[in-house]
């Protein structure tokens, strides 16, 4: 039986159901990660004022995609289980993103695709929704003048993404795709008060999630986005979002992630890196996304080096050894990807006395 309150565990993390990888760690192993985020293109058509990549410039380079397949081939072989492409810029800009996603499935690789959706026309959506896990649309909106202001996007795109996403419901439950359709709304000053809205158009809309999330400040975006938002003003709606909820439609209100904007990082150093990788859209694979750009959090480059003598790189232990050992987490991005990832390896690395009597 799932978890009642969160089945996607979207407010936490699921290291868990790996023990084996973990225990490889723990004994001290090089590990290949379980999950990696490829950047299969560095431009983007949007320009969100909360952009955290925003000091990246949107470069327009698109992967190779041989080399790209050739890396995710060797991946799968390497124990690599889930793909995520999303990245510094829009992933559904890659002329062959289809053919991409279609063959990582084919390796034995779960993926899924976080967008702005504005290119998930109903041409796009046939050929890449039956390979996917999930797909996750960043609306963060409920008009078109709010969505206008927020990713500084043509008039039109907000109206041709809630159509994307129309397109995309019927098509998935037409042929029975296994893929979960969601919606992220990151909650910032600049669009409070629509998350209600913007539910219960969804809801109707007849897709299967809407997160709400907040925001936290990139160490180097140059985003003008205040991070001082009081974010019990949207938790207080709990259960007007409750009540929207149906057998078919959740609200995944990242409650517990919000609260901890106030609290202290639980653990000194960063423990998680081995377990998950960031490629660029330049090829460079990055130990953490906070450090993008930043080379001394660059490993290694898939048009210079093979898959395997990346990971088992000197370079690649290094760093890890640095960030879990050496680096000053509590200067790090606050909320960073792997930050409940971290908490709960602290944990298991360093155990709370009588730990025998559980
Ligand atoms: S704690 Fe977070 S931001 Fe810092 S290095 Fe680790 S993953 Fe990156």
């Amino acid at each position: 039986m799932q978890n009642i309150n969160d089945n996607l565990r979207i407010d936490s993390h699921k290291l868990i159901y790996h023990p084996e990888r973990v225990n490889d760690w723990l004994i001290g192993k090089n590990i290949y990660p379980i999950y990696m985020e490829i950047s299969p293109s560095g431009g983007c058509n949007h320009r969100c004022i909360f952009c955290a990549k925003d000091y990246l410039k949107y470069k327009r380079v698109f992967l190779d995609t041989s080399s790209l397949k050739k890396t995710i081939k060797t991946a799968s072989h390497c124990g690599v289980k889930s793909i995520m492409f999303a990245g510094e810029g829009e992933p559904l800009l890659h002329k062959d993103i289809a053919e991409i996603i279609e063959y990582t499935k084919l390796c034995g690789i779960d993926s899924a695709v976080t967008t702005n959706g504005v290119k998930l026309s109903g041409e796009l959506a046939k050929k890449i929704l039956p390979h996917l896990s999930w797909i996750r649309i960043s609306l963060d909106a409920a008009s078109a003048k709010t969505y206008m202001k927020i990713h500084r996007a043509a008039k039109e795109d907000f109206n041709r993404v809630l159509d994307n996403l129309s397109t995309a419901v019927v098509l998935k439950r037409r042929n029975k795709y296994p893929v979960t359709i969601g919606v992220q709304f990151l909650l910032i000053k600049e669009n409070s008060g629509e998350e209600v809205k913007l539910a219960e158009k969804l809801r109707d809309l007849g897709v299967d999630y809407l997160i709400i999330k907040p925001y936290s400040k990139h160490l180097y975006s140059h985003s003008k986005v205040k991070d001082d938002y009081r974010y019990e003003n949207c938790i207080k709606n709990e259960d007007k979002f409750k009540k929207l909820e149906n057998d078919s439609f959740k609200i995944y209100l990242r409650k517990h992630t919000m609260m901890k904007l106030k609290s202290k990082r639980r653990y000194a150093h960063c423990l998680g890196l081995p377990f998950w990788a960031y490629l660029d859209a330049e090829g460079n694979f990055f130990a953490c996304s906070s450090y993008l750009g930043r080379k001394e959090f660059n490993f290694g480059n898939i048009y210079k080096s093979p898959f395997k003598d990346i990971f088992n790189s000197l370079a690649r232990r290094r760093i890890i050894k640095y960030c879990a050992t050496n680096l000053n987490t509590y200067k790090c991005r606050k909320n960073c990807r792997l930050d409940e990832i971290n908490t709960y390896l602290w944990e298991l690395k360093y155990p709370a006395a009588h730990f025998n009597f559980i």
